[in-house]
């Protein structure tokens, strides 16, 4: 098979992150500080990714600003000709940090909001003042000249203020605004039945995203990613799996995606031992699902199976238990059904329990009061 070089690498450099979102998808099981690679590893890795073809570094987490090396490592990818995007939650940043950013060739921001309100975001993200300091950072970031994108997971407790969150963006001066849903992975899965919208909820969004598309073309571009439990056909995650992401954890094992970790079976080659090439090329968990012949039916026989590549793995093991079946919440998988009765019956629910990380077992979203 002829293996195109990855488009990004996404570089998560630490899972540490003092914010504690219910729609986290990292994995529960953080990798710990005394785990994370090292700056000259880090070096040596960007360099790799360069050699590689890789165009684009997303520094992310966890908080990739908890490290303090992270100014030294956007330097090297920038020195390196790489994009580089920074994909922050804000809470750490003072301006001084955010200028000598930009100074070391820091190109672009991601900045994620969970709420239009300090109630709401700092609720959702676990974290008191947490909102009113990424108001902060957006100033500072628009200041700093760098492209600025507002990241926004929506869910069943701000789908209502999807409109807000709109014009949020807009005032911000960000260029770009990602509406995303939750991915219900690590924490997200955990907190699904708390988070899960309901269909009338999301048509909403849908209607609100698509009219706000038109009314604001050439000042705000809004991307919007269609919930996966109330689609017909899935995504193709990660552009198809070993397509165009490699994904390195903290630790330094190279992943198709930041949760294929809940896939039993898969054995991850980390950068200690091979270089990034060798990995991309020939690494059992990047083969195990590349390309189409590794497809059940109905993938196998599809039209769409080089549109979609059957979907999300994980998301087919978290609902299925096996990580290769067709996604289910392809319509044409015959456990579709079953996936919209759950979203359904979760949803209507409307269950107000949920867990923050590292909360004790009967601490749920009453401590941040
Ligand atoms: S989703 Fe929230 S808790 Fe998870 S890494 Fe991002 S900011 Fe931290
Ligand atoms: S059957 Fe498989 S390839 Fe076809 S649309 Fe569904 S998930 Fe995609």
């Amino acid at each position: 098979m002829n293996i195109d070089p990855p488009l990004a690498l996404l570089a998560e450099i630490t899972h540490r992150c003092p914010m504690r979102c219910l729609y986290c998808s990292n994995p529960v099981n953080l990798e710990p500080a005394s785990r994370e690679l090292d700056t000259a590893t880090w070096l040596r890795v960007l360099d790799e990714a360069a050699d590689l073809g890789v165009y684009q570094v997303h520094f992310s987490g966890g908080e990739p600003t908890a490290r303090k090396d992270l100014g030294e490592l956007v330097q090297h990818a920038a020195e390196l000709d790489l994009y580089t995007n920074l994909i922050t939650s804000g809470v750490l940043l003072e301006s001084e940090d955010l200028f000598r950013l930009a100074d070391a060739g820091l190109e672009h921001v991601q900045l994620s909001f969970q709420d239009t309100d300090a109630a709401g975001g700092d609720r959702i993200g676990g974290l008191k003042d947490a909102h009113r300091r990424k108001l902060e950072v957006a100033g500072w970031v628009v200041d700093a000249g760098m492209a600025f994108t507002v990241n926004a997971v929506i869910h069943r407790h701000n789908a209502g203020r999807v409109g807000e969150m709109i014009e949020l963006a807009v005032e911000l001066g960000a260029g770009r605004l990602e509406v995303a849903s939750v991915q219900y992975y690590g924490w997200g899965l955990k907190n699904r039945a708390y988070l899960m919208p309901t269909e009338q909820q999301l048509d909403a969004v849908t209607e609100i995203v698509e009219a706000a598309r038109d009314r604001l073309a050439g000042v705000l571009t809004i991307d919007y990613v269609i919930p996966d439990y109330y689609a017909r056909r899935p995504k193709a995650c990660m552009g198809g799996w070993g397509r165009r992401f490699v994904n390195i954890d903290p630790s330094g094992r190279v992943l198709p995606c930041h949760a294929a970790t809940t896939i039993p079976g898969l054995t991850f080659d980390t950068v200690q031992d091979h270089a990034l090439e060798h990995i991309w090329q020939h690494s059992d968990a990047f083969n195990r699902f590349r390309g189409t012949e590794w497809m059940p039916e109905p993938c196998a026989s599809c039209d769409f199976r080089e549109v979609d590549w059957g979907g999300c793995r994980c998301q087919a093991m978290a609902l299925t238990g096996d990580a290769a079946q067709t996604d289910p919440v392809c319509s044409l998988s015959p456990l579709h059904e079953s996936v919209r009765v759950l979203a359904e019956r979760e949803a209507g629910a409307g269950t107000e329990t949920a867990v923050y990380r590292g909360a004790k077992k009967e601490s749920v979203l009453r401590d941040l009061s």
